[in-house]
């Protein structure tokens, strides 16, 4: 019997949300030059997640900044079964922190019906100041990670030990791929699931949050 404590290191966009906002922000808004750039990241793999989302935002005026804000908030859907997961979480002491490739102005808005504290939400800033958005990084890699993430979720996985932690992450893609490989157990959908059959690491497909439930209670049980 294990007695570390349980913490979770979930993804954001595509897996609390049922698509990528920044995809959906980036489709919306059309700036020319954003698709190649998805197209080096994800099928090159060529560039950095930090990269590909500073130079997308790039694209974009600081001028059209509330459109672009409401736009994220009211296209963003919750996946099925969040607000209970959520719940199950508190219920049975495992720490949840939300660890986001995503960006603040979409991001705290959308987790804030939600009971999660606020420094329990990892996420990108944003600086509207300049004349194209520009995306901050308070999360950069630490000196253990070359990937050049952005949001780092493996610096933050790394300062929960497995010593002390069992450690869960849920994803859906490019950005959990560095955190998958380090942490015990991997709930995937999407781009994820290739990845981890790529890499032969086990994970658990989901496609909403009660998949999840029930799997931690399978488990719990076992
Ligand atoms: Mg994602
Ligand atoms: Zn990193």
């Amino acid at each position: 019997m294990s007695t570390r404590q349980k913490i979770v290191f979930c993804d954001f966009d595509g897996t609390i949300t049922v698509s990528d906002n920044i995809v959906a922000i980036m489709k919306h808004f059309d700036p020319p030059g954003w698709e190649a750039i998805v197209k080096r990241l994800v099928e090159e793999r060529a560039i950095s997640v930090r990269h590909a989302v500073g130079e997308m935002f790039r694209l974009l005026p600081s001028s059209r900044q509330q459109e672009v804000i409401q736009f994220a908030i009211s296209n963003a859907v919750i996946r099925e079964g969040f607000s209970d997961f959520v719940a199950y979480c508190k219920q049975n002491g495992i720490k949840l922190l939300v660890t986001s490739g995503g960006i603040d102005f979409f991001v705290y808005p959308l987790l804030e019906s939600f009971d999660i504290p606020r420094e329990h939400i990892y996420c990108n800033g944003s600086s509207f100041e300049g004349e194209t958005i520009e995306i901050l990084w308070p999360h950069a890699c630490d000196e253990h990670c070359g990937a050049d993430c952005g949001m780092c979720k493996t610096s933050i996985i790394r300062s929960y030990p497995a010593d002390d932690y069992e450690r869960i992450l849920i994803g859906d893609s490019v950005t959990d791929f560095q955190g998958a490989k380090l942490v015990e157990n991997v709930y995937a959908r999407s781009h994820l699931i290739e990845l981890c059959e790529e890499l032969k690491l086990s994970y658990v497909p989901f496609e909403t949050f009660h998949d999840i439930i029930r799997d931690l209670e399978a488990t719990i049980q076992a």
